[in-house]
């Protein structure tokens, strides 16, 4: 049988603003590619009926499943529903179990359904009616021809449930069973270039098209990809995964999509037993940010000072005012000062410090936009270690890359002092 081919219309003129941006998509993309099916395309359309009718029309016409989110809500603008009759030529019709189902939700809530509600009792002719656990706005199933329409309310919330209540079965058994599976690997503050030649043997064992390095600040993201039946594939996913975690080695930080740096950071101090304290000039903050994140961080974050001027390093830090006379705030020798100090001032077993120029004025000839210092002092009986670093980019991205690189420090001084595993652990 031919591959299955899906197209996905996100409805509501506020996605065609700048307020909003069309997550949905994304979600019912991630679903598809799971079970391997074939997006071929994806558009925005506003409320307006007769471009919706006519949207729906062309993705029915040119794809086998039609994967609809939003407008299925009470007001005039939503107009889904409607456009979706006149594009498959079908009656709207009132459901009255959907009615009863909408009207019996406003009264466990003690509010009565307005007649608007009503609208969204109307079912396209043939149609199955999707439950919607989290909202009022219920979905529809509408098949034809070997065809089929989905009809998704736009709160992503709603869409979630209903997604995984419908449609991933109805995946399950339309589509051929040829999953899409991808799996991440996070690596921090290697170039992209370097972590790709690492990789050279996984390209040449595994094929390069199922391996993606994206590079991001400071931060690279290796996508491994496998497709084929549950079984093969997982165990294709594991091969490659295995093999790229040697190569990467320590240069590895997390797995997963969502895992972030600050997250094994603070995982890792945990573990350790050791607090940390923050001494930030051109991050404003960032670093004590990013670790504060991390739901259970009172446990290792004792806290961070911000010291912007010369004044305040000195005053709050008891960095020596003849240091920064001589050698410039951004420099060495105040980085390993302030990290000393934050951590003597605060009283924790780490201290991370750091002092650069985030431009995109203050650069000079020799310390151009983009130098930071950093330094990371403790745990006691450990010698201060510094880094000198030129990031490149706007502002944001110099400071998103400092803070990148003072969390790598900590988690590889964090790696270098953890206790060497049992003998039957090393694989
Ligand atoms: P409801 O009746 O529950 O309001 P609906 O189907 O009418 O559902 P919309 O009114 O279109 O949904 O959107 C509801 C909310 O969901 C809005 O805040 C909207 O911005 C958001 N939303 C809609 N579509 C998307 C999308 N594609 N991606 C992200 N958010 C979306």
């Amino acid at each position: 049988m031919p591959a299955m081919r899906a197209t996905i219309l996100a409805v509501g003129s506020e996605l065609l603003s700048t307020e909003r941006l069309d997550t949905n998509s994304l979600r019912l993309t991630a679903l598809l590619e799971r079970r391997g099916v074939e997006l071929i395309k994806k558009c925005i359309v506003g409320d307006l009926a007769s471009e919706l009718a006519r949207e729906i029309r062309a993705l029915w016409e040119s794809s086998d499943l039609v994967l609809v989110s939003g407008g299925l809500g009470p007001t005039a603008d939503d107009l889904t529903r409607e456009a979706a009759a006149v594009a498959l030529g079908v009656d709207l019709r009132e459901d009255p179990d959907t009615l009863a189902e909408i009207e019996r939700r406003f009264a466990a809530l003690g509010r009565r359904a307005s007649p608007n509600n009503r609208k969204q009792a109307a079912v396209l002719a043939g149609a199955r009616v999707l439950d919607n656990p989290n909202g009022t706005a219920p979905g529809q199933l509408f098949e034809r021809d070997g065809k089929a329409l989905f009809l998704f309310p736009g709160v992503p919330f709603e869409l979630d449930r209903m997604a995984a209540d419908a449609l991933v079965p109805w995946l399950e058994t339309h589509s051929d069973g040829v999953a899409r599976e991808t799996w991440t690997i996070k690596v921090a503050m290697r170039p992209e270039s370097e972590v790709d030649q690492s990789l050279a043997r996984a390209y040449a064992e595994f094929g390069g098209e199922w391996i993606t390095v994206l590079a991001g600040a400071g931060e690279v993201r290796v996508l491994l990809t496998a497709v084929g039946p549950d079984r093969q594939r997982q165990e294709r996913l594991r091969a490659m995964r295995e093999r790229t975690l040697a190569l990467l080695g320590d240069g590895v930080f997390g797995e997963g999509a969502e895992t972030t740096l600050e997250f094994v950071v603070a995982g890792l101090l945990a573990a350790a037993g050791w607090t940390l304290a923050t001494a930030e000039s051109c991050t404003g903050g960032l670093v004590a940010e990013r670790i504060t994140r991390v739901p259970g961080s009172s446990r290792v974050f004792v806290g961070g000072v911000v010291v912007y001027s010369n004044q305040l390093k000195c005053a709050l830090l008891d960095v020596a005012p003849e240091l920064v006379e001589r050698e410039g705030a951004v420099s060495e020798a105040v980085a390993r000062a302030m990290a000393l100090g934050v951590r003597k001032r605060l009283g924790s077993d780490v201290g991370v410090s750091i002092t650069g120029i985030a431009g995109p004025d203050g650069g000079s000839v020799e310390k151009p936009v983009g130098t930071v210092h950093l330094a990371l002092a403790g745990p006691p009986g450990a010698a201060v270690e510094h880094r000198a670093a030129r990031f490149p980019g706007n502002r944001e991205r110099i400071r998103m890359f400092a803070s990148q690189m003072a969390l790598e420090m900590l988690r590889r001084r964090l790696i270098a002092a953890r206790p060497a595993r049992p003998a039957e652990d090393v694989r």
